[in-house]
């Protein structure tokens, strides 16, 4: 629980909720990349998406369908992006799996 989000999970650092639940939670990206800049983050501190497992599956499920949820509220569910950086590499730059929503910018094939 060391990293900002684990902080923010632990309400040692300020974040605004958009949303809780037992697994996860939802706060605006602090350096948005967009006018909607969304980050779900599951309670369970795995570092990055390949140190999940199948014990992750329901959770994993979970982190998605909260994605959709936000998206339906946000009233961008016609158009918005999903973005997990993994590693590195990966452009991943807080080792606590969180999943990116983008919207509210025109997106093309070609911003990947
Ligand atoms: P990633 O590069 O996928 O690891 O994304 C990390 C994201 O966390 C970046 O978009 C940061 O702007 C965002 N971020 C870092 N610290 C905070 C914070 N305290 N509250 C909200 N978002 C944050």
């Amino acid at each position: 629980m060391d990293t900002v989000f684990g902080k923010i999970i632990a309400g040692e650092i300020q974040a605004e909720k958009l949303y809780e639940d037992e697994h996860c939670i939802v706060i605006p990206d602090i350096n948005p990349a967009a006018p909607v800049h969304l980050l779900v983050i599951p309670k369970k501190p795995l570092a990055m998406l390949s140190e999940a497992d199948e014990d992750d599956q329901l959770l994993l499920g979970h982190l998605m369908l909260v994605v959709a949820k936000m998206a339906n509220q946000l009233g961008v569910a016609d158009g918005y992006r999903v973005i997990i950086n993994n590693g590195a590499g990966g452009g991943q730059t807080v080792f606590h799996l969180h999943i990116h929503i983008i919207a509210g910018f025109e997106m093309k094939e070609s911003d990947m």
